[in-house]
């Protein structure tokens, strides 16, 4: 990403996620995003040398971050430090990023603030590919949701999940393996409901739960875009004019302190909150991110395994930097 033109602020943070990704098995955040965050940069969409800055003047329980039309990822940390301090003072802050290239999955920053001890929330828009409940065409994003609760000694309970029945890139690989789409997933151009990927892509993917995904979604678009004045999934895509580089928007991240939160109340939180996950578990149901534990204590063990053809991109990346992407 150096070779590419980004600085060392900016490549080493959207590097820590990417490896993050790739140590949890989250392959669809590993290394082949790579691509991606350098064509977003040779379309002139994301500042390489951006220096993310704290903006002064914001109300106490607000630390409002300026990405300098950078990556997110800096900003979330210059910004997690200071929304940690604020939010074990006061009970509750936020982290508002401003004017970012928003880059992949938000569970890191989640666990980021659960490791301090603080419950955390994060949601952002994203650009227009989902049509809301009931409508026709692309409005709302997929616009991603996560939320995380601390267990001292232990992975956090952590949940992160696009608000879409699905992510646009599995209506992709479908229309590749020829396969078909579930119903429900998307519907066509003219708002029927379609399982064929291609008059998917052409029309618009769904959000999950029916009207209750769909209402979520809009919720991220007033707190995680109009809030926080920045753009909308709609806005974002205007913006951009295309939904093949990474999105140009900001992000709303929450953190709570439990302790705060239940002080004078009888019960140790930590202690309540694991009897319920115990509870979850005893009726055999896994909690989520899981997968991803499991997946990370392989890596720590065994190191992680990368295909010879992603050897060969990387070495590729490395070798032409920009000139490597169209
Ligand atoms: P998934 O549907 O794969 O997973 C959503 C969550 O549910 C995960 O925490 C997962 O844990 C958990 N989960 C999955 N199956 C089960 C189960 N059977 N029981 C309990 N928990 C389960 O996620 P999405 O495809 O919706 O999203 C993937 C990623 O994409 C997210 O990280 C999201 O932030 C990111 N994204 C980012 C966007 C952006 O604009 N930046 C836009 C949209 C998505 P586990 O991982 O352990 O399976």
């Amino acid at each position: 990403m150096e070779k590419g033109g980004l600085s060392v602020t900016q490549a080493a943070a959207v590097a820590r996620v990417i490896v993050a990704g790739e140590r949890d098995a989250c392959k669809s955040h590993g290394i082949y995003r790579i691509e991606g965050v350098l064509r977003t940069l040779k379309a002139g969409k994301v500042q390489g040398a951006a220096e993310p800055y704290v903006v002064p003047g914001a109300k106490p329980t607000i630390v409002r971050v300026n990405a300098a039309h950078g990556f997110s990822n800096p900003a979330f940390e210059l910004g997690a430090p200071l929304l940690a301090e604020r939010a074990k003072q006061i009970g509750i802050a936020t982290l508002v990023i401003n004017d970012c290239t928003h880059f992949a999955a938000l569970w890191p920053e989640i666990e980021a603030l659960t490791e301090l001890g603080l419950a955390a929330m994060a949601l952002c828009p994203n650009y227009s590919t989902v049509a809301p409940a009931g409508g026709t065409h692309p409005l709302l994003g997929t616009n991603p949701f996560a939320f995380g609760w601390p267990r001292p000694g232990r992975t956090p309970y952590v949940f992160d999940f696009a608000t879409s029945m699905v992510a646009r890139g599995e209506i992709e690989l479908h229309r590749r393996a020829g396969k078909p789409l579930l119903l429900g997933w998307a519907i066509d151009g003219g708002g029927a409901p379609t399982t064929d990927p291609e008059a998917a892509l052409a029309g618009a993917l769904l959000p999950f739960g029916g009207h209750k995904g769909s209402a979520i979604s809009t919720m991220i678009e007033l707190l995680g875009g109009i809030l926080i004045g920045d753009l909308t999934s709609n806005e974002s895509l205007d913006h951009l004019g295309t939904t093949t580089l990474s999105p140009s928007h900001g992000e709303l991240i929450i953190a709570f302190s439990p302790d705060a939160f239940s002080s004078g109340r009888d019960g140790d939180p930590f202690a309540r909150a694991e009897a319920l996950f115990e509870a979850i578990a005893g009726q055999g149901a896994r909690l989520p991110s899981q997968r991803r534990f499991d997946a990370r204590a392989k890596a720590e063990s065994e190191g992680i395994a990368l295909s010879s053809a992603e050897v060969e991109l990387l070495n590729r990346l490395l070798d032409k930097g920009l000139d490597a992407v169209a």
